[in-house]
């Protein structure tokens, strides 16, 4: 059996967020709810790796993986690889997937191309509907749409483990017929959860992502299980208390949590 752990929930900046005094924000800073690190999971095979590597992963990881799947090129998802550097772990030949695009901006840019000249990691591109295959599950990476802007593509991942399938979609623009498709066709699904509804920022046009409200309309009828995940600082989700958790607990989803384990 395979096993997925739930590392991190938060949209990329995490909840606190750098520069905010809502009560979310408020609420984790004061201890009376807890942090939220971004979103991350990891999957343990035979060995152990990890999706996404997050500016919190020194507190998600203890051991250096045996390979890091990476989504995209924004802060959330791929600074945290510097912690497998020299100033950190010093990794030896880390296997890392991502997009070939997003290979070579780690191998062109500092301080990112220091982890390849250094031999800290060994990037391994991988293409959309291309399986790589571990010990006993198989990851598959898979396109979608998130910011025409970031021409290094944007991955989700799939994962079939021996009995269940997962899929992995952390930051999507819309809930397209394709994504719907994708979230049908596995057993458990972690989705792009970043807002409740499009009043919560001012530059919502900016960010797109498709609300809660709107995914639990989608997927009312599905028999896949859904968590949500990648939630901003602002997102009423974030209370346990909120109307908003109570809507969708009774619409048959739920908020993924650190330390959430979904065997495969
Ligand atoms: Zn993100
Ligand atoms: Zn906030
Ligand atoms: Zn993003």
């Amino acid at each position: 059996m395979s096993t997925v752990e739930i590392l991190g929930t938060a949209q990329d900046a995490g909840v606190p967020h750098v520069g905010c005094r809502c009560e979310n924000c408020a609420a984790a800073r004061e201890g009376s709810r807890p942090t939220r690190y971004a979103s991350a999971v990891r999957l343990e095979d035979a060995g152990r790796y990890l999706f996404d590597s997050t500016p919190d992963v020194r507190f998600q990881a203890v051991d250096v993986p045996d390979g890091a799947f990476l989504t995209h090129a924004h802060l959330g998802h791929l600074t945290g690889l510097l912690y497998f550097g020299r100033e950190s772990v010093d990794a030896d030949e880390l296997p890392v997937y991502a997009t070939s695009g997003l290979g070579d901006v780690i191998r062109d840019n500092e301080p990112l191309r220091s982890l390849v000249t250094e031999g800290n990691v060994d990037l391994r591109p991988v293409a959309d509907g291309d399986a790589v295959t571990l010990e006993t599950t198989s990851v598959t990476p898979l396109r979608v749409d998130h910011r025409e802007s970031l021409p290094t593509g944007t991955l989700a991942y799939r994962i079939d483990g021996p009995d269940r399938s997962l899929l992995y979609v952390s930051d999507v623009d819309a809930l397209t017929a394709r994504v719907e498709s994708l979230i049908r066709e596995v057993d458990v699904a972690l989705v792009d959860g970043t807002f409740w509804s499009r009043d919560e920022i001012d530059r919502v046009d900016d960010v797109p992502h498709p609300t809660v409200r709107s995914s639990m309309r989608v997927l009312d009828d599905v028999d896949t299980e859904i968590l949500f995940t990648h939630l901003n600082h602002t997102n009423p989700l974030l209370d346990p208390a909120s109307d908003a958790r109570e809507r969708l607990a009774s619409a048959g989803f739920r908020v993924a949590e650190r330390g959430d384990v979904l065997e495969l």
